[in-house]
């Protein structure tokens, strides 16, 4: 019987990519999708796919389908989006929101014992030990959709076959971004249309910026920590500008074992959708000859305080993380709009986290205040700038 599907975020890069993997593959079904607000593109999908049921966090977007769509079924808001999670019958979840907006779809999923393939990693930055521990709790799988973290997954799945307590050290690479080798003076003056060109991946503008400030691999670094409850001294990030290596696992005995692809997201984003099975994907192969060569490198984090912070965040724990990821939310946001350089957003996520300090949590309702306040914080700062 073919996995029964819901891609929440369908009308963004992952999204689309999730469409064309699910419709190569006999083994899963389509059976609701849920966007922010481009209703048209997701009443669009939902005919050419079959789907009978959507959902639309923005309400009036979702009114405006119901009146373009009247023979399929639309739900509207955050409890729409919540409804059509618990109501579709679903095997598995594709969570491919942006931001800690995805946090609440990924309680709901995984509340329910749902299995989650998580590409929307800020809802692990924001949530930690909470939605570990709720997965955990209710017996559901977190699967990740991040190409470095699916390549984690495996790699560490094949050697725990092994026994536990061999892996020593995990290894996430990071491309660079766009601005490899920029001096922090430099970076004062790039444009957000240079931000966006990504030199490996394709992907939507907020991971993009990301991306480009490194706080993409920051994120990704207590993404690892929590998928894998390896402690962050043993979680190294390396600069590598080919993007074929996307993660690495040292071993015990001096071993290192490596996952290679070209970049593209359908591989993880099939891998998790199916796994633990694994089905053909049509990508272009890795040709070692025409790669030729791999590079590494240390990040510079002079130039790229994004890393740093996060780290330091990670470390400091409790509600830190949560609060970091909101204000670069709202400085990237910021970044993108002209209302501030590049070199600004690393600075409104320092003053928010050192206004608000580190907090304990111990529920998600303080995860949402949080988050809340941070934003809040974020955007004094930029009123101040
Ligand atoms: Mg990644």
């Amino acid at each position: 019987m073919a996995r029964r599907v819901v891609i929440l975020g369908a009308t963004g890069s992952i999204g689309v990519q999730a469409l064309d993997v699910v419709g190569r593959s006999d083994e899963l079904e389509l059976v609701g999708l849920a966007a922010q607000g481009s209703w048209e593109r997701v009443v669009e999908q939902a005919r050419a796919t079959g789907v009978r049921r959507i959902a639309l966090a923005d309400p009036a977007a979702a009114d405006d389908a119901r009146s373009a769509w009247p023979e399929g079924e639309v739900l509207g808001g955050p409890d729409g989006i919540a409804a059509l999670i618990l109501e579709s019958d679903a095997d598995i979840v594709l969570n491919a929101v942006v931001g800690s907006a995805g946090l609440l779809p990924t309680i709901v999923t995984l509340g329910e014992g749902i299995d989650l393939a998580l590409a929307n990693k800020e809802s692990l930055v924001a949530g930690g030990e909470l939605v570990t521990a709720l997965a955990e709790a209710t017996g559901a799988q977190i699967i990740p959709v991040d190409s470095e973290h699916a390549a984690l997954h495996q790699l560490i799945l094949a050697e725990r076959a092994h026994g536990a307590g061999t892996i020593e050290r995990l290894t996430i690479t990071a491309s660079g971004g766009p601005f490899r080798g920029h001096t922090r003076e430099e970076l004062g003056r790039v444009t957000v249309e240079q931000a966006l060109k990504h030199p490996t991946w394709e992907m939507g503008g907020k991971i993009t910026i990301d991306s480009a400030t490194l706080m993409n691999k920051g994120l990704e670094l207590i993404e690892a920590h929590h998928l894998f409850g390896v402690p962050y001294e043993q979680i190294d990030v390396v600069v590598h500008p080919q993007s074929i290596i996307h993660g690495c696992v040292s071993l015990c005995d001096g071993a290192m074992l490596a996952h290679l692809g070209l970049p593209d997201m359908r591989v993880p984003i099939a891998y998790a959708l199916h796994y633990p099975e694994r089905i053909d994907v049509p990508v272009a192969r890795l040709d070692l000859l025409a790669a030729a060569s791999l590079t590494f490198e240390a990040p510079d984090l002079d130039a790229f305080p994004c890393l740093r912070l996060a780290r330091s965040a990670a470390k400091a724990g409790g509600g830190a993380p949560c609060v970091m990821n909101a204000a670069n939310e709202i400085a990237v946001r910021a970044f993108l709009e002209g209302a501030i350089t590049f070199t600004r957003i690393p600075e409104v996520i320092e003053a928010t986290l050192d206004e608000l300090g580190t907090q304990p949590v111990g529920e998600f309702e303080q995860l949402f205040t949080l988050d809340h306040d941070a934003r809040e914080a974020a955007a004094r700062r930029l009123a101040a700038l």
